[in-house]
């Protein structure tokens, strides 16, 4: 398969920036947003401890109480977004927790809130796949015909055995049951996927990637696994139980997922962000461009990019 036309873009992959460019003739910023909500995977809904990489302060935001509204970290964000970029159209982003965690009448009044501001033309919101009951995937569709939208699902791994020794809460069916749900109502479905979980093999990671490819997906986001402090991973790290993912194999194994993914899917990250006075490891995960740098570059030395090995099943 060559390389895509309709990506308009210098990568060997379909960046989110030039999606929407291609999307909205300009581009588009995503404003991170906190909206406290909590996680049923912490609260005792569903389990206490949360996942194992999980850093139960959510965000630094929520740090420095009270937690300012909506529409204040809308009109903050964009003011620095103007200020550093030139940045005039967004995407409220409801990043922080689990973002459809309370009534569907209460997700409206926040989702409204951010919608009603100026030059938002988008809503994102990051979820659980356990999390998302239909009147809540009805109110998404209902802003679909008016904004870009997009639900992001946490799978990490679509292996149950994996799941539970993450303690996730949550099984992969779940998973294909929510996308099934939301998929043809004018949604776009992102997927994050974790790399360098413990137990797994390149294969089973590979198989999670085919997995998704085979699924009505819009966005992906790869992560990799980070150990931070005050977590049970950063625990097991740093009692020498765990051992964290080399760089070269990082690299390869998100070559070998672009690869198998189709071209539509838009590859929203290919590295983690990080939590720095929480990191522990690995350390070659704090230069983000240096990890993007060596996929750019193994993909050329491979000459191969996002879909050359995509199979319809
Ligand atoms: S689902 Fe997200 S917020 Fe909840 S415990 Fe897991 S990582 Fe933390």
């Amino acid at each position: 398969m060559a390389k895509p036309q309709f990506w308009n873009n210098s990568k060997r992959y379909y960046d989110f920036k030039s999606f929407l460019i291609n999307s909205f003739g300009h581009k588009v910023y995503k404003l991170q947003i906190d909206a406290g909500f909590t996680c049923p995977n912490r609260d005792g809904t569903i389990a206490t401890g949360g996942c194992i990489y999980c850093n139960s302060r959510f965000s630094d935001l929520r740090e420095q109480a009270p937690l300012p509204t909506v529409k204040d970290q809308i009109a903050n964000g964009k003011k620095l977004y103007a200020r550093m970029r030139g940045a005039k159209k967004f995407i409220a982003y409801f990043q922080t927790a689990t973002n459809t965690y309370a009534p569907r009448d209460k997700l409206k009044l926040l989702y409204d809130e951010a919608l009603s501001e100026d030059d938002i033309i988008g809503l994102a919101v990051g979820t659980r796949p356990d999390c998302v009951p239909d009147d809540v995937i009805a109110l998404f569709e209902s802003y679909a015909g008016n904004y870009h939208v997009w639900i992001e699902y946490g799978l990490q791994s679509i292996h149950d055995r994996t799941l539970d020794s993450i303690n996730r809460g949550h099984d992969g069916r779940t998973f294909i049951d929510a996308v099934q749900r939301t998929a043809g109502r004018g949604i776009n479905i992102c997927v994050h996927m974790i790399v360098g979980l413990p137990g797994e093999t390149r294969e089973d990671i590979l198989e999670t990637a085919r997995s998704i490819a085979t699924q009505p997906v819009n966005g992906i986001k790869i992560h990799l696994l980070l150990a931070l402090e005050g977590t049970v991973l950063g625990t097991l790290y740093k009692e020498g139980k765990i051992t964290m993912m080399e760089k070269d194999d990082y690299v390869c194994t998100v070559c070998d997922i672009l690869e198998i993914l189709p071209p539509h899917i838009v590859i929203q990250r290919l590295t983690a962000d990080g939590y720095r006075d929480k990191y522990l490891a690995p350390d070659w995960g704090r230069n983000k461009m240096a990890v993007l740098n060596a996929i750019d570059k193994e993909l050329e030395r491979r000459d191969s990019w996002q879909g050359s090995r995509f199979r319809k099943r």
